[in-house]
């Protein structure tokens, strides 16, 4: 599905799972916002596009690079060290300390074909905060969020007041920040600056949904959830001391745990919230792996 959002300016709708929406700009020079479009993707000429730009390396939204012949390849420098890192885009990090057995050994339940992992994804220059891209009527200038990664980037189109968040991602069950690169209170300021863009339209990697003219307050709503997360841990350490599986099985961030993965993430995002509330002083943890209300 393609949805207008001005002249020139379209939002590729992905309709599958493991998969992101795309921006396409088609102007003089055409630019692809990520390549995780799936079946969307098949209304662009492969050989017409000439700039793709991925908000960040995870495969759902660099999954489809290779399908623009002629396109350069650009990613933020935090991010390009990793493109072709397998370990690092299955998010494996942590795997081992958390979970049992290999990662490896689940790729069934990995929301993305497995194969496309190990795919080698060549990037031909790197973003940078502030850098404005003439695609020829249409401006885009990239915004650093990071906090989902360290490298992430928002696109904003600013005559047409078109703000792309990426894996801001305004989606019922975000947002995400187990990557190992991920960080709570960047994610929190990444959020902040965009709230303070007020768009006309806003769109993301993976919601439906265009928002329009409430963009303050539906990232303002995102943004308290991770507050909210933390208030749900703190309060469960306070009823009972627990390690970091027993709070994980109490589903404090995500309301089921369809597969490992996503347990895996709830786990990765409670130790960065236990950090956190170690850091202010309000939890301390032993060497047993049990966390205390301090
Ligand atoms: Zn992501
Ligand atoms: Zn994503």
């Amino acid at each position: 599905m393609c949805v207008s959002l001005g002249d020139g300016v379209s939002l590729l709708v992905n309709a599958g799972y493991g998969g992101s929406n795309c921006l396409f700009i088609e102007d003089d020079r055409q630019v692809l916002v990520e390549t995780g479009g799936g079946r969307a993707l098949s209304e662009i000429k492969p050989e017409s596009v000439d700039l793709i730009i991925n908000t960040h390396r995870h495969i759902d939204h660099v999954k489809g690079n290779g399908l623009f012949p002629r396109a350069k390849v650009c990613v933020h420098s935090r991010e390009r060290a990793s493109m072709d890192d397998v370990a690092l885009v299955a998010a494996s990090g942590g795997w081992s300390h958390l979970m049992e057995g290999g990662f490896q050994d689940h790729m069934d339940e990995f929301p993305v074909d497995p194969t496309l992992l190990y795919t080698q994804r060549p990037v031909h220059g790197t973003l940078a905060d502030g850098q404005v891209i003439d695609c020829g009527k249409t401006r885009m200038e990239i915004l650093h969020t990071p906090g989902h990664t360290a490298g992430h980037c928002s696109v904003f189109l600013p005559e047409e007041e078109i703000l792309f968040t990426g894996d801001i991602c305004l989606t019922a069950v975000g947002p995400n920040y187990a990557d190992p690169d991920a960080d709570i209170d960047d994610l929190m300021a990444s959020i902040d600056r965009l709230i303070a863009l007020k768009p006309r339209a806003m769109v993301t990697s993976h919601s439906k949904k265009v928002c329009n003219g409430s963009s303050a307050e539906v990232l303002a709503e995102f943004r308290g959830r991770i507050f909210q997360r933390e208030e749900r841990i703190l309060d469960a350490i306070k009823e009972h001391p627990s390690d970091i599986h027993s709070l994980a099985s109490q589903r404090l961030i995500y309301p089921k745990h369809p597969t490992r993965f996503v347990l895996f993430w709830e786990k990765c995002m409670i130790e960065k919230h236990l950090v956190r509330l170690e850091k202010a002083g309000m939890v301390k943890g032993s060497e047993e792996g049990l966390w205390y209300a301090a």
